[in-house]
């Protein structure tokens, strides 16, 4: 099938942006179903690659290539294999992203490995029909002692796509999977958890915590599975509470605590509304001093555009909350996921917090994922990780 673009509308595709947009689209010949591939054209009929279409999403063509290369079985294999080649220089560590969708030329694919086990998320119906290819090409190029499907989620749903769970190779994981990262235990529910299980994204920020932590008094603010806590406490810290609203969560990370063999003395978890806890002033118990290491690392505010709003009042609050409690010459590590909230928006939210707070903060550094989340340069939707390292006032 084909799809020719409005004149005019072949720039961002061009530029290497990976989306095509319903509305640059002058007409569709030989409408496939979705999923399918589908040669893009420009308005004077020059060919600018090849994408997989969809007739009922806004981004109605998701890019694979540019120029003639369609795509097919060899194109799966050879952009897996250039995935894994760029993993081979994250560092010390059994867990990495090995396939970051957009960012690695393969919308809709998500595919992390912890330890033996390898997972993948088929996100929209463009990848959902390579699945095959996909997982013939992991298996052969990795190591794995299974290959485990987690494709759920809001982005399929508004495919059309059902919910899809469960082994595709050889094992299934255990419910807990261990993943040693930079000598730090994590623990990791590739079957239930959030996302595929972990947050991976996060690793240089997790670094960055444990080289920060000694002798401070941490607050891990969202704490999920306690990927910054277990850093926190393996980096020396003098107390970390994690606060999480899932008891789930909050297990998961109690047996990571034990699985670093951490002083029990050492943590405390915090099952709790952030929002709650933090305007109760029940941080530390009331009576300990302040926190002087706050990680906040919230869930996306904004799950679509029309939540933006919604979202900035979310950020706004939460930060206002955290710099209200910080002890003075704190460290507040701050992010956003919300791909939704663009980084200066979300940037001039946190200044506008400090400002609410009465809190003047040194800007330390600027906070991203690790170079296993690729993005493309020209798409900047996929930049939805960022954070900001302050000291505060
Ligand atoms: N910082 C974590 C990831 C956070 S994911 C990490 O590095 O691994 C977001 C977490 O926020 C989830 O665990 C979810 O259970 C929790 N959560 C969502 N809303 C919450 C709220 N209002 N109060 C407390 N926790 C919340």
């Amino acid at each position: 099938m084909r799809v020719v673009l409005k004149p005019g509308r072949d720039f961002s595709v061009r530029a290497g942006h990976p989306w095509v947009f319903s509305g640059a689209i002058a007409r569709v010949e030989n409408a496939d179903v979705p999923g399918r591939p589908a040669q893009v054209c420009a308005a004077d009929g020059r060919v600018l690659g090849w994408g997989t279409w969809h007739p009922a999403t806004s981004i109605a063509v998701r890019m694979m290539t540019r120029g003639v290369r369609p795509i097919d079985a060899a194109l799966v294999r050879e952009r897996i294999a250039r995935a894994l080649a760029l993993r081979t220089l994250v560092g010390d560590t059994d867990a990495v992203r090995l396939v970051n969708g957009e960012g690695d030329g393969f919308p809709g694919l998500v595919v992390d490995r912890y330890a033996e086990f390898v997972v993948c998320q088929f996100l929209t119906a463009g990848a959902d029909a390579l699945r095959d290819d996909v997982v013939a090409a992991l298996a052969a190029s990795t190591p794995a002692r299974g290959i485990f499907e987690r494709s759920e989620g809001n982005v399929r749903t508004a495919e059309g796509l059902a919910r899809r769970v469960g082994v595709l190779y050889g094992e299934e994981p255990p419910p807990e999977v261990v993943i040693v990262e930079c000598g730090r235990r994590h623990v990791v529910d590739v079957r239930g958890g959030q996302k595929t299980g972990f947050f991976l994204d996060q690793r240089p920020n997790r670094d960055l915590v444990e080289r920060l932590a000694a002798g401070r008094r941490v607050l891990n603010l969202f704490a999920y599975s306690g990927g910054f806590s277990i850093a926190a406490a393996r980096g020396g810290a003098a107390h970390v509470a994690s606060v999480d609203s899932s008891a789930a969560a909050l297990a998961l990370a109690e047996a990571a605590w034990r699985f670093n063999g951490l002083a029990e003395a050492l943590g405390t978890f915090v099952r709790a509304d952030v929002f709650d806890h933090l305007r109760d002033d029940r941080v530390f118990g009331g009576a300990a001093p302040p926190p002087d290491l706050v990680v906040l690392d919230p869930p996306p505010f904004a799950r679509r555009r029309s939540d933006r709003e919604r979202a900035r009042a979310g950020y706004r609050d939460v930060n206002l909350r955290a710099l209200r409690v910080a002890a003075p010459d704190a460290l507040l590590l701050t992010f956003s996921c919300s791909q939704h909230v663009a980084v200066e928006e979300w940037e001039g939210v946190v200044a506008a917090a400090a400002m609410d707070a009465g809190r003047a903060c040194q800007l330390l550094a600027r906070l991203g994922p690790g170079i296993d989340h690729p993005q493309a340069l020209a798409h900047a939707e996929g930049r939805y990780l960022k954070g900001l390292l302050l000291r505060v006032e």
